[in-house]
């Protein structure tokens, strides 16, 4: 799960890592007030959405007045922005966050991941920072340095040391750096973050070190143990469809082709997206609708696949293990009536009952082809959406 620059700044404090002073809002009318309670002299508005890239995209501006400081959030706040980590839609500016501005010395780039090659959690540092560490990372790779963490000792002071030295920090700075750096380790965690970046960290003209941006993201599986996390959820900035599989316990992944797929067990369901792929087709989705399904989750999956209107096909591919096939093709034939689906469904049953099951799809007037293999269902799918292309 991601949240936002605002909240993650609230965590960073938390946590001992200093950030700009900043509030944010969701209305243009409290703007001028909050620079009035920030104090200072010029501001920095900044679009509050789960990407990053904002600065190039005009989601971070500056202001030299509480009534500039107004003017850009009440242009920004509405707007879908843009940047190279977002679709072509874009993604909504509900709220913006105003900060004070700090004269930049230099910007820096400090990051906490797990690597799971080597099962530890790693720092990533780099003096170029501010930019496209992917670009510095494919470009001049020695311009990034690494330190990976013991999982016994933690953080060792050497570590830091050594980052420090790579990023040109000197005196007091090292001690700033290593709060900053065991701030991070501490908020990782304790939250079960995946990753915090820090991108640019800062060295302002008076020589102090500042997050001005901050990015986390939280492992997924561990957010039920952390409910503070996961009130900070804003699904405005997720996949609408994602929203509503994740309320019915589905798993569903938005793609870009025009076959739905519709299977039960994650791993099969990859399986079934490699086959349609194999036979020259494009999958719309992935959706896992779990083993224990029952009719109400195959029709809330139909719905889902029908409301993307690439969607020229579907192919339904369970393996009645824990239900049985003729349960599952009652499921369907159900589905198929209330959500009154018109599109071609390639069925492919395979598994405990699965002639009962096969039985009740065949002769029933409706558009559902009932596949004996699942070679041979990929192959049809990819036809028919073909045809109705
Ligand atoms: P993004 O990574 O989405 O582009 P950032 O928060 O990193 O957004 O902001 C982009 C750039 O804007 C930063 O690299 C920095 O140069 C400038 N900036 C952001 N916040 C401030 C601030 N409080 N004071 C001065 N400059 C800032
Ligand atoms: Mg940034």
């Amino acid at each position: 799960m991601n949240i936002h620059e605002y909240q993650a700044k609230q965590l960073f404090l938390d946590y001992g890592i200093p950030v700009p002073g900043g509030k944010q809002t969701a209305s243009p009318e409290n703007a001028a007030d909050i620079t009035e309670l920030l104090g200072g002299e010029s501001w920095v508005v900044k679009a509050q959405v789960h990407a990053g890239g904002r600065g190039k995209a005009g989601g971070v501006k500056l202001a030299k007045s509480g009534a500039e400081v107004a003017e850009i959030s009440k242009a920004m706040l509405g707007i879908q922005l843009i940047t190279h980590q977002t679709d072509a839609v874009g993604l909504p500016v509900n709220q913006v966050l105003i900060e004070k501005t700090y004269p930049i010395e230099r910007e820096l780039y400090l990051s906490l991941l797990v690597d799971r090659t080597s099962e530890r959690m790693i720092f990533i540092a780099s003096a170029a920072g501010g930019m496209d560490i992917e670009a510095v990372a494919h470009e001049t790779p020695e311009k990034i340095v690494t330190a990976k963490l013991s999982p016994i000792a933690g953080l060792q002071a050497y570590q830091c040391r050594l980052v420090a030295y790579a990023l040109g920090l000197k005196g007091k700075q090292h001690k700033a750096l290593e709060k900053i750096m065991q701030g991070m380790v501490d908020l990782m965690l304790a939250k079960d973050a995946s990753q915090i970046e820090i991108n640019p960290l800062i060295v302002t003209s008076s020589g102090e070190l500042m997050a001005l941006d901050a990015k986390i993201n939280f492992d997924d599986n561990a957010l039920a143990l952390h409910p503070d996390i996961l009130a900070l959820k804003d699904p405005s900035q997720e996949d609408d469809r994602e929203n509503i599989a994740q309320q019915f316990g589905l798993n569903y992944v938005t793609l870009e082709g025009n076959i739905g797929c519709m299977v039960n067990g994650a791993g099969l369901a990859m399986a079934t997206m490699d086959l349609v792929k194999l036979k020259g087709g494009k999958p719309a989705n992935f959706l896992d609708v779990g083993g224990g399904t029952n009719v109400e989750k195959v029709c809330e999956a139909f719905k889902l696949i029908l409301s993307d209107k690439h969607v020229k096909a579907v192919l339904v591919n369970i393996f009645g293990g824990i239900v049985k096939c003729d349960v599952i093709a009652q499921g369907i034939l159900a589905a198929v009536k209330e959500v009154h689906v018109t599109l071609p469904v390639v069925v492919r049953l395979e598994g405990t009952n699965v002639e009962e099951g096969r039985a009740l799809l065949s002769n029933t007037g409706l558009n559902i082809y009932a596949a004996d293999d699942l070679a041979h269902a990929a192959e049809q799918v990819v036809a028919l959406a073909g045809e109705a292309a």
